[in-house]
């Protein structure tokens, strides 16, 4: 294995899914929900495979599933061009990586907030680039932007800054302050933005979901890229995509071609019909989702927690020091075994594991039944 990718040879969730299977704990660890998309969207993909559309799609998706992104993204207000400035991809992941790979090369320093979802440092070092690490800081009841920091964190070598709201794992959902400094920032130092919007609809209480692409100066420079999988809850059809001005989308689109080339070929128009008809289904799932996050905090916080619920997301991170414990990553091992359930360490999404080696990410987009039964494990503990 060549040595930028050393520190990547496994994932988090591939080893906590593989514990909490192994020792039939509830896994709250990786976020996959446990229940199908809308039912339209799924005949709809049905009728796409049995009706013949099993080939390659077209190199940038499928054009009504570019229509249908346009539609949607028009919904904040920008206008893309579904023939040019929108690329399907293989999940978010995949256009993520893409645009890293295509836009930062050796040399150059990509900004990245901690913790980070961790194929964003994957990525990173793939592309040969450099990640210069910010953290987020516990803000009262929140974790938020410190622009200083990203402000200091520029130099003449900074070329993208990599941003994700509403944030995994710590659920934070960037205000309307904190995106309007990042947008300065990107105008005054001339930084491309790419942005991971892949829960921009599980956003809870009066939290808005902001693209930053909306913010002045940001649409000529911002490659925004959302997903099916945690819209639609369908996290294993990987449909994801790129809104980006023409040059930049065809720049992506370079680096996709020879990544994948394409994929999910009967699944996207069924995501092009989801994008379209089921969005009254997705705010069922919103408010479903926030009344889960409320079921698991009050969990956690009764089982001994102390717990900072984000505002959209799968996910809550938990603090485990009031019941004593000093290491989260330690004990997230230790859980699955020792009382059934799995969570993931917040301290492998970051450069600083000492400073966050406190807290634990649950996911809640689970059944009730199963987050009742891991809080009532978690309460032995
Ligand atoms: N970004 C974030 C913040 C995520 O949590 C995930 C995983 N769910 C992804 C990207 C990957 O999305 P996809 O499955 O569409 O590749
Ligand atoms: N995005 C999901 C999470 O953060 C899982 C993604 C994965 O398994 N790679 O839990």
């Amino acid at each position: 294995l060549v040595e930028r990718l050393r520190p990547f040879t496994s994932t988090i969730f591939a080893e906590m899914t593989a514990l909490a299977t192994r020792t039939s704990a509830v896994n709250l660890g990786q976020g996959f929900p446990d229940t199908d998309g809308p039912e339209g969207m799924l005949e709809a993909a049905r009728n796409a495979l049995f009706g013949g559309a099993n080939q390659y799609p077209p190199g940038p998706g499928r054009p009504e599933l570019r229509e249908a992104i346009a539609a949607h993204r028009a919904r904040y207000g920008t206008e893309y061009d579904p023939d040019g400035e929108i690329l399907v991809t293989a999940g978010a992941t995949e256009a993520i990586a893409a645009s890293l790979l295509a836009l930062t090369g050796p040399g150059d320093e990509v900004i990245v907030i901690e913790p980070y979802y961790d194929s964003y440092a994957a990525a990173v070092a793939m592309a040969g680039a450099t990640r210069r690490v910010v953290s987020l800081v516990p803000d009262g009841d929140r974790f938020a932007l410190d622009l200083d920091a990203v402000r200091a964190a520029v130099n003449p070598n900074t070329r993208a800054i990599l941003v994700n709201s509403p944030h995994n794992p710590t659920g934070t959902v960037l205000t309307r302050t904190e995106l309007a400094g990042l947008a300065e920032l990107c105008v005054e130092r001339d930084l491309l933005a790419i942005t991971d919007e892949v829960y921009e609809h599980l956003v809870f209480d009066d939290a808005e979901h902001l693209p930053l692409a909306t913010f002045p100066g940001m649409s000529s420079r911002t490659v925004s890229i959302s997903s099916a999988g945690k819209t639609f809850n369908c996290t294993g059809w990987k449909i994801g995509w790129v809104c980006a001005p023409r040059e930049l989308t065809a720049a992506v689109r370079a680096a996709k071609q020879f990544l994948t080339f394409v994929s999910g070929g009967p699944l996207q128009p069924a995501v092009a019909h989801a994008l379209r008809h089921e969005l009254p289904w997705v705010e069922s799932l919103r408010e479903s989702l926030q009344a889960k996050r409320d079921r698991l905090c009050a969990g956690l916080a009764d089982a001994g927690f102390a717990v900072r619920p984000g505002a959209g997301t799968y996910f809550v991170c938990a603090d485990v020091r009031p019941l004593g414990f000093t290491n989260a990553e330690e004990l997230a091992w230790r859980l699955p075994e020792s009382i059934g359930v799995a969570a993931v360490p917040v301290s492998v999404f970051t450069d600083h594991p000492e400073e966050w080696q406190h807290l634990l990410r649950f996911a809640f987009c689970k059944r009730e039944e199963v987050l009742d039964e891991a809080i009532e494990r978690l309460r032995t503990l």
